[in-house]
């Protein structure tokens, strides 16, 4: 996962995205894709969040419970 990482910064230039997980409270970093949909895995409780970033005031978050 982090050589894919690596493969996908340099490629598209992307930006890192840092939240916090809405369930448990652990920083979580993950790279936004060209769509600024950004998924990432919570690395203490599992939960799967998906982030969709409409506009710097509007973020959608998915959350699926592992
Ligand atoms: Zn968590």
């Amino acid at each position: 996962m982090y050589e894919n990482e690596i493969y996908k910064t340099t490629r598209y230039k992307l930006k890192i995205q840092k939240w916090y997980c809405p369930n448990c409270s652990e920083l979580i970093e993950a790279y936004e894709d060209e769509n600024k949909v950004t998924e990432a895995v919570c690395p203490k409780c599992g939960a799967v969040i998906k982030k969709i970033r409409h506009s710097r005031r509007h973020q959608v978050i998915d959350i699926v419970m592992a």
